[in-house]
């Protein structure tokens, strides 16, 4: 598939304490809510919503982010001074950048479209049910 990334704008994001900034091509990227035991662990939430980047949209313009190998075939990247998790490269999607949609200035805008490890997902967590408190 052959993305292109000459559309205006650029989106942009970064870590809580802004020591990482990145931004890529404004676009339609793939995007999903991973519910794997790995995303838990390491975001301390319920589940990760990660937006799929091809690695040449993708440019990091403030910072690098500090490598965590988490499985055989994969790693995560998180802001060493605060700890954000930003990025996850994957070994076998070489060509994509896997980004925290919660680490955009507006991931309001990026509704992840589809679930992933659902085997794994809590038993509260459910899609689409979230009710308000109030
Ligand atoms: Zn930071
Ligand atoms: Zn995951």
């Amino acid at each position: 598939m052959l993305y292109n990334c000459f559309m205006e704008g650029r989106i942009e994001g970064g870590c809580f304490c802004g020591s990482v900034r990145y931004n890529f091509e404004k676009n339609n990227y793939l995007s999903s809510n991973c519910h794997c035991s790995v995303c838990r662990r390491i975001s301390g939430a319920a589940f990760v919503s990660w937006m799929a980047i091809p690695k040449s949209c993708f440019k990091y313009t403030q910072g690098e982010p500090k490598k965590l190998t988490s499985s055989s075939h994969g790693s995560r990247y998180f802001c060493q001074d605060c700890g954000t998790p930003v990025v996850c490269l994957l070994e076998e999607y070489p060509e994509h950048t896997y980004v925290t949609i919660c680490s955009l200035d507006k991931p309001e805008d990026f509704d992840p479209k589809g679930d992933m490890y659902t085997e794994d997902m809590l038993p509260w967590v459910k899609k689409g049910e979230l009710k308000s408190s109030t």
